[in-house]
């Protein structure tokens, strides 16, 4: 799982600070040393990690934290204002042309997700702009580069323009161009090829497609597995392309953070999306706080939240946090909760991103199974009316009536019933602001 020694390593820092009561400069050098070696070892670029420590230690070390009441909190949380800080501060939207159509050039070294990444932009262009775009397969190197961008096309009924393995890439771009002008697309999006390594042969070649094109972004993808790597590779495309932006594939591995923390410091180019699976709607945004928050294990709660806000309209998930500020969340918002999850998406990932949870070693080996979903369900719609709104009526009789009425056994609703009360109160914690609630996700 992406950053998880990461995590683990920070919040083992933390929680050495939580531990003092009152903090010393000694104590936030012992921290700092610790987050150093946390940021090292997850391959951050050396420089990057030098300037970081230096700059939260003289941050951490001002007479207002050290003297304040909650020292450790504000530590972690100067800890992961500058966290977002190395990665730029907010998300940085698509470059887009005056008038259609927008050339979007994807570039990188094989296999970081090239090809992938086109359909998937695609695939979030149309589902956003309702856009029409064409996709133009300039890779004529990787064998099989060509059919990828076909079927991919033909996946999300996106026009690939191809001629084929045989002839000059910037000719490709050249007619490919002129049949988006005809057909009026709004969006070209040309998938380049790639080598192994940098070359100067694939440079040249790109090199003439930009100064053919005149892209209004040039998006360099590459694989946040790699760590470093990743960052000089950027450095190397940068030097000779205007890249405008960096797309960060295959962040639902398990990548260390290295890329993630050291491009954009590195390169000066913002990351714009991230790539978290093989599917074609795997894109999302980068946003830098968000990323922080996942790094430092507080999950991902925008992202759930606005994943759970495709199906889910805004009123609803306002009253459902309203619900869980009063605490009076009760069996029936349980269900309803449970059927927005089922639409979700596999349930393990979303659990992941749910704070304190990425990281939880209770975790590590859960695998939720939709069955379980059908079971908690057939358990509620056994309780009458007035026990899902108030679990406390549910006294042994009551159980033993609701486990024949579902068909489930008495243990599986006292651990249900149990498992609610639960997250009940896990949400009311969260509830309370970012770092109030936390306290209890860095415990040691
Ligand atoms: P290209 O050579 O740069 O065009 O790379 P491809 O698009 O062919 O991708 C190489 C491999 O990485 C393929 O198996 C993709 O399915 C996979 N891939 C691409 N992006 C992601 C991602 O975000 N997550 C995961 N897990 N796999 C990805």
């Amino acid at each position: 799982m992406a950053f998880e020694g990461l995590t683990e390593r920070l919040q083992k820092a933390f929680s050495g600070l939580r531990r003092k009561g009152k903090v010393s400069e000694s104590d936030v050098r012992d921290a700092m040393r610790e987050i150093r070696l946390a940021l090292l070892e997850a391959d951050v670029n050396f420089n990057v990690v030098k300037d970081f420590v230096k700059t939260v230690r003289t941050k951490a070390v001002g007479k207002e934290v050290l003297d304040s009441l909650t020292p450790s909190q504000q530590i972690i949380k100067i800890v992961h204002d500058e966290l977002v800080k190395v990665m730029g501060e907010s998300a940085v939207p698509l470059n887009t042309a005056p008038h259609i159509p927008t050339i979007i050039m994807m570039v990188g070294l094989q296999g970081a997700g090239k090809t992938t990444t086109a359909g998937k932009l695609a695939s979030r262009l149309i589902k956003q702009e309702k856009a029409r775009p064409l996709m133009i397969a300039a890779d004529v190197y990787r064998p099989a580069a060509v059919d990828q961008l076909v079927t991919i096309g033909q996946q999300l009924s996106v026009p690939v323009f191809e001629m084929g393995t045989d002839h000059d890439p910037v000719e490709i771009v050249r007619q490919g161009l002129a049949q988006a002008e005809a057909n009026k697309n709004d969006y070209v999006i040309i998938d380049t090829a790639g080598r192994l390594e940098i070359d100067e042969q694939l440079m040249n070649e790109l090199s003439r497609i930009q100064e053919l094109a005149h892209p209004n972004e040039i998006l360099l993808v590459v694989d946040a597995m790699t760590g470093q790597v990743a960052t000089q590779v950027a450095e190397g495309f940068n030097k000779q392309l205007d890249l405008t932006g960096v797309v960060l594939t295959k962040l639902d591995g398990d990548t260390r953070g290295g890329a993630a923390l050291s491009i954009r410091a590195v390169t000066g180019k913002p990351i714009k999306f991230v790539g978290q699976g093989e599917k074609l709607d795997q894109l999302d945004i980068f946003y830098p706080d968000r990323m922080a928050d996942r790094i430092l294990g507080m999950g991902d709660m925008m992202t759930l939240i606005e994943k759970a806000q495709t199906d889910y309209d805004a009123k609803q998930a306002e009253d459902m946090a309203q619900k869980i500020r009063e605490n009076s969340f009760d069996f029936n918002d349980f269900v309803e909760q449970m059927s927005q999850l089922e639409n979700m998406g596999p349930l393990d990932d979303l659990m992941k991103m749910v704070p304190g949870m990425a990281n939880n070693p209770a975790l590590k080996n859960v695998k939720m199974d939709p069955k379980d979903i059908d079971h908690l369900k057939a358990i509620v719609y056994s309780m009458t009316p007035a026990e899902r709104e108030d679990p406390e009526l549910l006294n042994p009789s009551r159980r033993r009536r609701i486990a024949a009425g579902s068909g489930r056994n008495v243990q599986e609703v006292n651990r249900m019933i149990k498992q609610f009360k639960q997250s009940r109160e896990m949400m009311q914690k969260m509830s309370k602001g970012n770092f109030a609630g936390m306290e209890n996700l860095f415990g040691s």
